[in-house]
């Protein structure tokens, strides 16, 4: 879809009615509260910038591209909050890699999406202090998903060419994929830098993208993919051509159906719409198995919430009122000023995940929680490979549920609440890159995972959707 726009750009047609327009559409659907903050004049000044270099003679292969960044990703000079208000007033002297890269390739940064406090949810209503979840695009009484629920959002309400820029620590790119009716992609950890980003949790953070068309996010990824010297835990693998991959078709692809995916707990109207796809996919030649991965099933969520609980923990210390965002005037001693700053700025969630996270890797209670979450970690990631001896990619949904009421998420205890991540914090947790495509375009998601750096893998399945 964004290619013919990109390429009208590029031969010389000027991209700034489009970026007016997006400005105007993004107005008139304020009230879905999908931004943190609309960049107009940063996105002029670029659009300029575009048109001048195509002048020139460059070639941009995003050329005037409208892109939304999710608001825990650093845009120099645009204030950048992780959706929480104790960084109010952030602006980064700095742009993200992944922002760097898309500004190189010529796209246009039109807002900052908003999201669940540092990404603590699945369905946006985790929102700081002052911010507004998110509604869903296909039934404002629902929600987005979460946490990239903003990008998941806009990302199916606008009717321009726009791709987001989400990020996901357990799920929070597939999922508001699935529950917006749009395509999602999580790549492995390590392939696209986190220079920039704000950490959830550093061993698990990933930044990818969510599209209406996969070719667009193929377009994207092939642009924000690839080692960069600023984050060390970025991988040199070559980044293949991901659009080439969508056409391929799916004969011989070997896709195994996750067992424990369609048990219990799934509604089945879910469980029909993705068995329909993947009759579908053997109609074209796919081979379907079934395995069965009981350690993820059974330990995926608690190993999940130790470990990203226990580093968001770590990660959230740094804001203590002196460095970032909110001050207060200094009174009393240093925990005393400390303590108020963050009561005060800390929404009800993030609270609750320092406190838990810090209670799991204290002093005696390291080796009970922590220290054998990170044990089953290493289980789970070799019950994945060895799937992956025999299969290409697997398949299960994306989401458990349709997206809920905003009434109905409130009355969910945490623990119900963690329990929705149930599908994706296992790709997650290994690091493993998977792809949200939404059936018939309306919030169900059937999930795709491949192995290590096999992105492409799921191009070729998502491409098989039809
Ligand atoms: N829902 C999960 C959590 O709350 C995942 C969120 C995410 O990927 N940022 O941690």
């Amino acid at each position: 879809m964004i290619q013919e726009y990109i390429k009208r750009v590029q031969s010389g047609e000027d991209c700034s009615e489009v970026i007016a327009k997006f400005f105007d559409e993004a107005k008139r659907i304020e009230n879905y509260n999908y931004f943190t903050v609309l960049t107009p004049e940063l996105a002029k000044e670029q659009a300029l910038l575009v048109s001048k270099r195509i002048k020139a003679g460059e070639f941009l292969p995003l050329a005037g591209l409208p892109v939304t960044i999710k608001d825990c990703i650093c845009v120099k000079g645009v204030e950048t909050t992780a959706g929480s208000d104790i960084l109010r007033g952030y602006k980064p002297l700095f742009n993200a890699s992944v922002v760097q890269r898309l500004i190189n390739a010529g796209a246009v940064i039109v807002g900052k999406t908003s999201q669940d406090e540092f990404g603590f949810g699945g369905f946006g209503i985790n929102t700081g202090v002052g911010f507004s979840p998110a509604k869903n695009p296909l039934d404002p009484s629902r929600v987005c998903g979460g946490s990239s629920s903003g990008c998941g959002g806009i990302t199916r309400k606008t009717s321009l060419a726009h791709v987001g820029i989400g990020e996901s620590t357990g799920g929070s790119i597939v999922n508001p994929a699935a529950f917006c009716g749009v395509f999602g992609l999580c790549p492995t950890y390590g392939r696209v830098s986190r220079y920039g980003l704000i950490d959830y949790a550093n061993s698990l953070d990933k930044i990818g993208s969510l599209a209406k068309d996969l070719g667009d996010c193929a377009s994207v990824m092939s642009v924000i993919s690839g080692f960069d010297e600023m984050d060390e835990t970025t991988s040199t693998c070559p980044v293949p051509d991901y659009g080439s991959f969508l056409a391929k078709g799916v004969k011989g692809l070997r896709v195994a159906r996750i067992k424990e995916a369609f048990g219990e707990g799934v509604d089945e109207h879910i469980k029909n719409k993705v068995h329909s796809v993947i009759t579908n996919l053997e109609k074209q030649g796919a081979s379907i198995r079934e395995v069965s991965i009981p350690v993820v099933a059974e330990y995926a969520v608690p190993v999940y919430y130790l470990i990203a609980m226990s580093e968001a923990s770590t990660n959230l210390a740094k804001f203590c009122g002196m460095r970032y965002g909110q001050h207060a005037p200094l009174k009393g001693s240093f925990d005393e000023y400390f303590s108020a700053v963050r009561t005060r700025h800390f929404g009800a969630e993030a609270k609750r995940r320092i406190l838990l996270g810090t209670f799991a890797r204290m002093a005696g209670y390291r080796d009970a929680y922590y220290l054998k979450a990170l044990k089953i970690r290493t289980l789970i990631i070799e019950e994945y490979k060895k799937v992956f001896c025999s299969s290409d990619v697997l398949v299960s949904p994306t989401m458990p549920v349709i997206p809920p009421v905003f009434e109905d998420v409130k009355r969910l205890t945490p623990l119900q609440n963690y329990m929705m991540d149930i599908l994706t914090v296992g790709p997650n947790l290994a690091g493993l890159p998977h792809l949200s495509v939404p059936v018939n375009k309306e919030w169900v998601g059937v999930m795709f995972t491949a192995d290590h750096y096999k992105e492409e893998l799921l191009f070729q399945a998502g491409g098989g959707c039809g």
